[in-house]
């Protein structure tokens, strides 16, 4: 065993679980990359968006699209602050994928094989030294189903559409609290009923239901799991 040694660390789940919240705790607790696949899948659909390749109907234009994929590049830049900012084709996008637009975009590009292929390429990239901690729907199960320490988040769809609901009011956005819950129950079952790469629990990874944990609870939690894990190899 060394301390020095790094590992993947994956954690995948449910819209508005607050697994950016766990990820980016333990990052920056242990000193390793936070990598948020939700912001690069909401960066295509922003992409797409821009390019008129996404209608209203969100019917996507998939010719065009298959021909510009490869050039669409996601990265992640830390700011002043020390926080992480999504950098589509080398704009900052940060503010605008986090629109409740953008997620449904996100959730429909996402379904598609070449759009999948493309972000996990870069994602293979982005985990290749290790030291990371990757969140998103498929993570254990696809993009790096060998990583050392998975973790499945879940958390009640009502206490979820909350802390969504919140967040966006927060930011000024106008909009009920019964539209965020249906887009919630909406994107859930668009993750997990989709052909590519549903969203499912890998047979190895750890069950977290949040709905009543406080903070300091789950950062407990994901510490001692991490530690653990670190332990033994
Ligand atoms: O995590 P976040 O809500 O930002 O993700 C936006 C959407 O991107 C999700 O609803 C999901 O459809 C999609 N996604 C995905 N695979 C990932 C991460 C996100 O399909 N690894």
């Amino acid at each position: 065993m060394s301390k020095q040694k790094k590992i993947i660390v994956a954690i995948d789940g449910f819209s508005s679980c607050g697994k950016s919240t766990i990820a980016k705790a333990l990052a920056k607790e242990v000193g390793y990359t936070y990598i948020d696949t939700g912001a690069m899948y909401r960066a295509v659909a922003l992409y797409c968006m821009q390019e008129g390749l996404m209608d209203e109907q969100w019917q996507i234009n998939q010719d065009e699209l298959s021909k510009r994929i490869d050039k669409i590049a996601v990265v992640f830049k830390t700011n002043s602050q020390g926080v992480s900012e999504t950098y589509l084709n080398g704009v900052n996008v940060e503010q605008q994928i986090r629109s409740l637009h953008a997620a449904t975009g996100a959730s429909k590009v996402s379904q598609l094989r070449m759009v999948r292929q493309a972000m996990v390429k870069q994602q293979h990239l982005m985990g290749k030294d290790k030291g990371i901690v990757m969140d998103g729907r498929d993570i254990g199960t696809v993009v790096f189903p060998q990583a050392e320490l998975k973790i499945f988040l879940t958390a009640l769809p009502e206490i979820r559409a909350k802390r969504r609901f919140d967040e966006l009011q927060a930011k000024g956005e106008t909009i009920s609290f019964d539209e965020v819950l249906k887009n919630t129950i909406e994107r859930d079952k668009n993750d997990m009923s989709r052909t590519e790469s549903p969203l499912l629990k890998a047979d190895d990874a750890l069950l977290l239901d949040n709905s009543y944990l406080l903070p300091e609870q789950q950062t407990k939690w994901i510490r001692d799991a991490f530690n653990k894990v670190l332990e033994s190899v």
